[in-house]
């Protein structure tokens, strides 16, 4: 039987199959699948598994992981078990939403950049949904339509809603209808207020108990899937401020920034880092206004911590 991996807590897996049914999954011996990773976690959410179900006990749906299927995509970030261990956050994705405010708190260009070169690394397209525009006045509408601006003419695309008053959550639910989407934000810009719109009776704050540790509350660090009523699935992802540039050498880094791509081959030197080098395309095209200089300052930013974290 097939099934989707909905929550991992590491030995225990929520999976659903097709027609709905789900299973609590244990997963059998220790098989190594998707070898090309060293990752903490061999099944992730979002995998597609293989399962068994375990009659032994009628009263509980229990179930053997015997197979993972291969994946279109994943995600990564670095686990706190190693240096050069990484930790699966979410496989088979079809988009990312990143959420974000212009205000109370305010999102920085470097966090959406940080997130925007992790996604692109890993080929997940991104929609950036600026959230409570309920109480964007003139100056941060303008501050968002700056945003807006470059990050359209980048190729992203760009949302304005509000949680509160639901502006915006028709056009959200478009987005992700019958897609599989990974959600991220960081804290108090209104990501579980957002989920709680799209899955109304979900109710997302109570139901981060954990149920398996029997420890009472306690926010989960989980990754977890939910259906969406529409169509499709959201993962929602906690800690977002983890996710690293992973497993990126440097000389690669521009090419997660969609804009230098075209610049990239006419620098003089085929390992410019587009720093100080002569002749470099990228750093000519953001003089002449071409490259907006932000994206530049977080490019570089995020070159030097890639320096100084594995390279
Ligand atoms: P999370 O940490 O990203 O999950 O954020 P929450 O959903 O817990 O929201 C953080 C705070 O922002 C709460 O006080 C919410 O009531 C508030 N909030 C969320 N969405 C909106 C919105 O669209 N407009 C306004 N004004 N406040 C919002």
């Amino acid at each position: 039987m097939q099934a989707t991996v909905y929550k991992s807590t590491g030995s225990w897996y929520t999976v659903k199959t097709a027609d709905g049914e789900t299973f609590q999954a244990r997963m059998k011996g220790i098989f190594k699948k998707n070898d090309d990773i060293t990752s903490t976690n061999p099944i992730a959410v979002g995998d597609h598994v293989t399962i068994e179900a375990d009659d032994s006990d009628a009263n509980a749906k229990n179930a053997m992981i015997t197979d993972i299927l291969p994946r279109t995509n994943y995600i990564v970030r670095s686990s706190p078990h190693g240096k050069n261990k990484k930790h699966i956050v979410a496989a088979n994705l079809d988009q990312a939403v990143l959420v974000c405010t212009v205000k109370e708190p305010r999102t920085s260009q470097g966090f959406i950049d940080r997130f925007l070169v992790t996604a692109a690394a890993y080929h997940i397209p991104v929609i950036l949904v600026f959230n409570k525009m309920d109480i964007y006045k003139e100056k941060e509408l303008e501050k968002f339509e700056a945003i807006e601006e470059l990050y359209t003419n980048i190729g992203y695309q760009v949302l304005l809603v509000s949680a509160k008053t639901k502006e915006g959550i028709p056009e959200l639910e478009a987005l992700l209808k019958d897609k599989t989407t990974l959600m991220s934000g960081h804290s108090g810009v209104g990501k579980s207020s957002l989920i709680n719109d799209l899955m109304p009776g979900l109710d997302i704050k109570t139901k981060e108990v954990s149920g398996w540790s029997g420890k009472g509350l306690h926010t989960t660090t989980f990754a977890e899937m939910h259906d969406l009523p529409f169509g499709g699935s959201l993962i929602d992802t906690p800690g977002v401020r983890e996710f690293g540039i992973v497993d990126i050498p440097k000389t690669e880094l521009s090419h997660y920034f969609l804009e230098m791509q075209p610049f990239i081959s006419q620098c003089q030197f085929n390992n410019c880092l587009h720093l100080n080098e002569p002749g470099c395309a990228v750093k000519a095209a953001v003089e002449e206004g071409i490259i907006d200089v932000d994206r530049y300052v977080s490019y570089a930013t995020i070159l030097d911590s890639i320096q100084e974290e594995t390279y």
